[in-house]
Parts: structure tokens; sequence; C-alpha cells
């Protein structure tokens, strides 16, 4: 039965200065790696998946492939036009609770964004994007998800030829802080305009006026920094054209989970100065939502006037994520009602694991059966954390089940990944199938247990490629 998609699209009625109709560029040999069909039932798709259309071969009845412009500040210097260099839109869909979400194809060919590029992404990434943002999703966390993975049966040219291949995304919405930077530095207040009317209805539908707008976007940035560090996860390219508007995770590129805890950790290579790292992220966020205010200043009668709320909305920031990172590790230790005395505790447990670089999740995961001690360094000084911690657990009478919702057993760790990357492109997905069935269900102990162990010294890795 054919593939059928129910397109029902919006973002390619708008101004022609938001985007450039553009079809996808075929391939020679479409191959499908990955399919999810739980999300194409969400999305009310039917039919066979069809490695023509999941690659951009064939273009779907109701499809109206479309590249989005955008702007962006890419480690803090601004770039006007940055704009869908890889990707389509192919267009969106009502899913089963109602959501409008889009349907993207990355690596998909060029577009007249692509610059230098080639439009394509090799299997590497496509496949690293699917398996982490997947993980995400059942780790409760917002983000993108991945509907397929197609081989395009051609080499592309990296530092040496690889597989090339295309990721189905689906996403709340593709719209970045980029896309607002884009008009705003352009004067095009029409477009701005236009821009926002739509965001506001697919995010923001009770937002009123830019401020109230910019306030909803901040609240669900703070939240999802918080949920990522919760995790230990580094998204490596925090650049203002890959922080959403939906608050969804987006653009894996050179992202990754930490073993060892160290907060200072880095691991994409493009990253000299570790704008991007582990703890920097919760800073550099209110910096991003700064770079949307002012985007957003332009729509206001009065711009000079709007200064002091908006600056006073994005300065609340930081406030924000620490009451978003108390509540999140609170639960990582077994609390439900953190009280700001909770703070010191949850510092003093990441000051003992970061001494020892005890693995971060297997650490949390311990904690229940008091087994944490064996993964750090200083174990008297963690026994008397846990006098503390027991402590305060006595007003806290769920803690157990809630450290075991909170804490999950397995993730994708890098050096899993790595060797999930060798063996697809050696034609082998069966370790991909094994960390998908493992991550479909992360707060649970993996049938195959080595999922859960740290890579041992010859299987750390230390960098991430952004690999486009
Ligand atoms: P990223 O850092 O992957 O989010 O990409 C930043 C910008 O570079 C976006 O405008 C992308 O569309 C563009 N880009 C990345 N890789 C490629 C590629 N292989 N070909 C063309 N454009 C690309
Ligand atoms: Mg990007």
């Amino acid at each position: 039965m054919t593939l059928t998609i129910p397109f029902d699209n919006t973002y390619a009625r708008l101004p022609g200065t938001l985007f450039t109709r553009q079809a996808p560029t075929p391939v020679p040999a479409p191959r499908l790696l990955a399919w999810n069909d739980a999300l194409a039932d969400q999305l009310g798709i039917t039919g066979t998946p069809d490695a023509a259309v999941l690659a951009g071969n064939t273009i779907s009845e109701g499809a109206d492939p479309l590249a989005q412009a955008y702007a962006g500040h890419q480690f803090g210097g601004f770039s006007p036009s940055l704009g869908d260099g890889r990707a389509v839109l192919l267009g969106e869909v009502i899913d089963q609770t109602g959501q409008r979400r889009d349907i993207q194809l990355k690596g998909s060919g060029r577009t007249p964004w692509s610059r230098g590029g080639d439009g394509r992404a090799w299997m590497g990434p496509v496949l690293r994007e699917y398996v982490v943002s997947e993980a995400m999703h059942a780790m409760g966390i917002p983000t993108t998800r991945a509907l397929a993975a197609t081989a395009t049966g051609e080499d592309i040219l990296r530092e040496t030829p690889l597989p090339g291949a295309v990721l189905t995304r689906v996403a709340a919405s593709h719209l970045r802080v980029g896309h607002f930077e884009y008009f705003a530095a352009r004067g095009d207040t029409d477009s701005l305009q236009a821009l926002f009317n739509y965001a506001v209805d697919r995010h923001d539908p009770g937002a009123t006026d830019p401020l109230s707008f910019l306030k909803g976007v901040i609240a669900r940035q703070a939240r999802l920094v918080a949920q990522w560090m919760g995790v230990g996860f580094i998204h490596g390219v925090m650049n203002t054209d890959n922080t959403s508007i939906s608050g969804e995770t987006i653009d894996y590129g050179p992202c990754a989970f930490m073993d060892g805890y160290n907060p200072s950790t880095v691991f994409s290579s493009i990253d000299r100065n570790g704008r991007y790292a582990y703890d920097n992220q919760a800073k550099i966020l209110p910096w991003n939502m700064a770079q949307l205010a002012s985007a957003l200043l332009a729509l206001m009668p009065d711009p000079e006037a709007a200064i002091p709320p908006f600056t006073e909305a994005v300065h609340a920031m930081p406030d924000l994520i620490e009451a978003e990172r108390l509540r999140t590790f609170a639960a990582k230790i077994g609390i439900a009602s953190p009280r700001a005395g909770d703070t010191a505790l949850i510092d003093d447990l990441l000051a003992l694991m970061a001494a020892g670089r005890s693995d971060f999740t297997n650490t949390f995961r311990a904690l229940p059966s008091n087994d944490a001690k064996d993964h750090v360094a200083d174990r008297d000084a963690f026994l008397d954390w846990a006098d503390r911690w027991h402590a305060r657990l006595e007003s806290e009478p769920d803690a157990a089940a809630l450290m075991a919702r909170t804490n999950p057993a397995v993730i994708p760790r890098n050096h899993r990944i790595e060797q999930m990357i060798t063996a697809a492109v050696a034609g082998d997905m069966a370790p991909f199938q094994t960390l998908m069935t493992a991550l479909a269900t992360p707060y649970q102990y993996p049938v195959d247990q080595s999922l859960t162990r740290p890579p041992s010294q010859d299987e750390v890795v230390t960098a991430t490629f952004c690999g486009t």
C-alpha cells in the first residue's frame, strides 16, 4: 500500500519572503535504514514506508517542499543569511492529539541557502540524530523526532567518501530564534509580523503581544536546558539558529551525553573555547533569548520604551533556569517538593561526583540502592553526604519511585553510538536495533546490560564532529 501522509500545510501559504519553494534532489538508490512505526501512527500516516518518498525522489501528494529563511548567531557572530541549506520542509500534518507537526527531509540536497555545502548528510549524523532524539523523547525531554532514516546509495565527500543518508524529521515546528533575527536584521517588519503571528498561532495561542510571546519561549527554553543538564546532555552547537521557538531540542550535531561527570565537558570539535560546555549551556541561553528579544523589539510601536520590560524578561531567565534545575535535580535525589536548602545538598553531591569523575548516569541510578558510594572517589565524604540526604528524605515518602522514573538506567552513550555507526556503514543494523530497543524504555535496565557500562579506556570518545 502506498505511503500516505495527510498533509495540511500552512507555512507554504505565508509571504514568499519567508521561504523558497525547493524540491529535494533525487538520489541514485534509496534504501530504508529505519522507520518509526509508532510515530507514523501518531501522525496519521498510513501505508508501507517507501524509500523513494523518504529520500525525496518521489513527492507525495499534498507535499509542498520548501526551504525556510533564517539567520543566526553562530558562536557569537551574526550570520544574516543561513536558512535550510540541506533540508526541505515537506509540509505539516495534524497528529492524533490535534497538534500540528512539521515533516522535514534533512540531507535532501542543495537549496538556495547551501552556500558552499553539498546539501547532504552522511549516514553517521543521520543515525546519531535518529537514536539520540528518540532517546530524548523516551526520557520525556522535548525534542524533534525521527520518522525515518534512508540511505541514498551515493557516497558524499567529507574528509573521505562516506555513505549519504536522509533523515525524516518531525517537529512541533522548525521555527528558530534565527527566523526572527533574519527579518529584524533586514528591517522587513511586514515579514517579521507575519512570522510572529504564525509563531503565536502555533506555539503561544494565549500570547497577546511580543513580550508575552518572548516570556513563553524563555520559559520553555529554561525548562529544556534544565532537563538536558539532568541527563548529562551537551547539545554542542547552541547557536541561535539551533534554538527552537517551540522549546524542543533541535539540530543534533556534535551532541553527546557525559559519561564521567565534569561540568566543563565539551565534545564538539568546533567549540574551541567551550562556549557550549555542559555547565555553560545555562549561561548561553539567556544570551540567545536576548537576541530574540532584540529582534522582537522591531514589532513594538515604540521600541525604545519596550527595552526595559524586554530586558527584564531576559534578566529573569537565570533564576528561572535555576528553579528548573533545582526541580530537575531534586527529583533525581528523590525530592518531589524542593526547598531552598536543597540546592546545597545537590551541589555537594555533584562536587563529590566531579572530584572523581563519577559516571553521571550510573551514580544517580545507584543512589537508592546505596551503591553510589562505589562510584564516588571520596567514600567517607559521600557517606557524610548520604546521612544528610537520608535525613532530608524522611519527609519524602515516594523518593524511591521518583528516583526510578527520573534517573535513566540507559542513555545513548557516545562509544555505543560510534560503534553503531561503524556497524551501520558496514551494512549491519543490529547494533542500531539493540540501542533503539533499550532506549525506548530508558528507566528500565536493558536486557543487554553492557549498554549501561561506561566506555573502557580505549572506547572513550573525546570529540564529536558536526558531520555535516
Ligand atoms: P548546523 O550547524 O548543522 O545547524 O548548520 C548551520 C547552517 O549550515 C545551516 O544553515 C545549514 O543549512 C547549513 N549547512 C550545514 N551543512 C550543510 C551542507 N552539507 N550543505 C549545505 N548547507 C549546510
Ligand atoms: Mg542548524
